[in-house]
């Protein structure tokens, strides 16, 4: 179990058991949250990973 959510406001930007990176899953939304309209980058203060939570 693997989940991108946004650092800003925590929307889930990828949730499932494909490993993505997070170039791949940040790019599916034009480097940009569909929620808060801030600017995903493929580093770790921007996005965060989830993993084994389930
Ligand atoms: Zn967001």
């Amino acid at each position: 179990m693997l989940a991108i959510i946004c650092g800003h406001c925590g929307y889930v930007l990828y949730e499932g058991n494909e490993l993505k990176t997070l170039t791949e899953v940040v790019r599916e939304y034009a480097n940009v949250c569909p929620k808060c309209k801030k600017a995903l980058k493929p580093i770790t203060q921007s996005v965060r990973i989830l993993e084994g939570e389930r």
